[in-house]
């Protein structure tokens, strides 16, 4: 099963997921930082509290209002922890989105490949981080590589490579360049990884076994 088949094999077990990161682009932005080393639950908590602040200014969008509440950022996102240099991250994020007038429509005018060094040279950003807000905010044909991603190839394919880059590639040069399969993809592999191949891995239920090298591995201990 190369990661063509892979995805096929995933579709049958999950059923389509389509877009699978859930709001708008402003509120992708913002979540994929806010993301970083917690869980979903508590991202949406500190999405609740941006959401609610900013709806009672009117006159700004979600990304203008963000920006604008610099000092009170911390207590608001504190739901979703480390939340001193998540702020700082998020401040670094939309000061350079300033320069487009926080405008999704101007910035996606962008090449992926600008667009990614661009994400890539402001501070606290890192490669998952921007691959994710190009992909599902941005809607740039980018293959999300995370934690479980990797550890999903080493169960199935007893496969490891050095670079982050290295990763996304072998997705990308195996799968037609298409946002909305880039996307399903993504999301699959993170439901799966949550379902199934989790730190204790339930084989004997996972509809993958029959193709898995660490399923093999262990059948024949
Ligand atoms: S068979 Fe086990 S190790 Fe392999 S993908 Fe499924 S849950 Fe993960």
């Amino acid at each position: 099963m190369d990661l063509k088949g892979l995805y096929e094999e995933l579709l049958k077990i999950h059923g389509k997921l389509e877009k699978w990161w859930p709001g708008s682009s402003e509120e992708i932005i913002i979540s994929a930082v806010l993301t970083q080393n917690t869980n979903w639950k508590n991202v949406e908590r500190a999405m609740e509290n941006l959401k609610s602040k900013c709806e009672s200014l009117e006159n700004w969008t979600l990304l203008e209002c963000v920006h604008m509440l610099r000092e009170d950022l911390p207590s608001l996102i504190k739901p979703a922890g480390f939340y001193n240099i998540k702020s700082q991250r998020l401040i670094a994020l939309l000061s350079w989105m300033k320069q487009y007038e926080f405008s999704i429509e101007k910035i996606s005018e962008k090449s992926t490949y600008d667009l990614r060094e661009e994400l890539l040279s402001v501070k606290g950003i890192g490669k998952e981080t921007a691959d994710s807000i190009l992909l599902y905010a941005f809607e740039k044909p980018v293959f999300v590589v995370d934690a479980y991603t990797k550890r999903l190839l080493k169960r199935l394919y007893n496969t490891e490579f050095k670079d982050y880059d290295d990763y996304r590639l072998a997705f990308e040069n195996s799968i037609e360049q298409d946002v909305r399969i880039y996307q399903e993809y993504h999301g699959l592999i993170v439901e799966h990884s949550k379902k199934y191949c989790n730190s204790k891995p339930k084989c004997n239920s996972c509809g993958l076994n029959n193709s898995c090298f660490q399923a093999k591995y262990l059948q024949n201990l």
